[in-house]
């Protein structure tokens, strides 16, 4: 060891409780924001590569911190999925997300109707009642399953393959969709990707960035739609930010893209704005 032996027990840096008294107080504020409702949810369009419409929304989850403004999920998603608190929240934000797709699709009604999608975590994934959870939401709102997709990673699949299929295919027979997120960054395996019943590929921002500029992201860009494809998948390319990366997409036969080039995620009430372009 670096220290000379001495890491059998715990050492008590300043730094290192200072860190854990931080942590602490995050724990306890976490707590106390579900209790005070200071969960925002923001919403992003996914749009048509094709005709540049809106066809979904994916819900982004917020911290309006009392002091600190609002926050990130990179900065409390984290601590969420340690301490559990992960589930609550992450059933607020789906009952949330679900609520406000109904109310979109009642005001701007297209055919196939405004679809939802909400990012599931890895505690949320592995537990045994998702599916009533999720049946649940989907009864209490009324919205369509199949307005409904759920986004789930790699990794939360490849700890347990049995278990995660189950979960998958119970999900399935609900009726909603399934997107693999940030594809090909984490422990990728076609053969999961064959077997698993699974209706979106979300190809990771990384590969997007590069597009029309690095010869290697284009060609995993490239081979991922194609992939997609082959597996009668729907591609969705995420982090487009530039009119030249939304035009490789569209030579490359990209059906879906997210990213600021179209809107940032922004708060429901400014909704409307970006949704009447839908019927412009
Ligand atoms: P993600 O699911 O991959 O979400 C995409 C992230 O990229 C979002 O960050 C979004 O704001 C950002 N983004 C979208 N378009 C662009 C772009 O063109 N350029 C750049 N630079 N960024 C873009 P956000 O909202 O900070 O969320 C970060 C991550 O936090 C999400 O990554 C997701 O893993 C997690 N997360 C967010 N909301 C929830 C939630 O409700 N539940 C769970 N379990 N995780 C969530
Ligand atoms: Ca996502
Ligand atoms: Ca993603
Ligand atoms: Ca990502």
């Amino acid at each position: 060891a670096k220290d000379g032996g001495k890491n059998n027990h715990a050492v008590f840096e300043p730094g290192m409780n200072e860190r854990a008294l931080e942590r602490l107080g995050m724990e306890a504020d976490l707590r106390r924001a579900l209790d005070r409702e200071e969960f925002r949810v923001h919403y992003q369009p996914k749009v048509s590569v094709r005709t540049g419409r809106i066809v979904a929304h994916e819900a982004l989850v917020r911290w309006e911190h009392p002091e600190r403004g609002l926050v990130p999920p990179a900065e409390f998603i984290p601590l969420a999925e340690e301490t559990g608190l992960i589930v609550p929240l992450g059933r607020w934000v789906l009952g949330e997300a679900c609520r406000q797709a109904k109310e979109w699709q009642s005001w701007y009604p297209t055919d196939p109707p405004l679809a939802m999608s909400v990012n599931l975590s890895a505690a949320q994934f592995k537990r045994p009642d998702l599916g009533a959870s999720v049946a649940k939401v989907l009864d209490d709102t009324g919205l369509d399953p199949r307005d409904l997709i759920l986004e789930i990673t790699e990794s939360m699949v490849v700890e347990d393959v049995t278990a995660a299929l189950v979960t998958l295919r119970e999900l399935k027979a609900l009726g909603v969709k399934i997107a693999v997120d940030d594809f090909g960054t984490g422990y990728s395996s076609l053969s999961y990707l064959k077997r698993f019943p699974v209706d979106y590929l979300k190809i990771d921002r990384s590969f997007v960035e590069g597009l029309g500029r690095d010869p290697k992201d284009e060609g995993i860009v490239s081979a991922s739609i194609e992939l997609a494809h082959a597996l009668g998948l729907e591609a969705i390319a995420e982090g487009v930010e530039t009119a030249s990366q939304l035009e490789r997409l569209r030579v490359l036969g990209c059906g879906l893209a997210q990213g600021f080039f179209f809107q940032k995620p922004f708060p429901r009430d400014t909704a409307s704005e970006s949704l009447a372009a839908l019927f412009a």
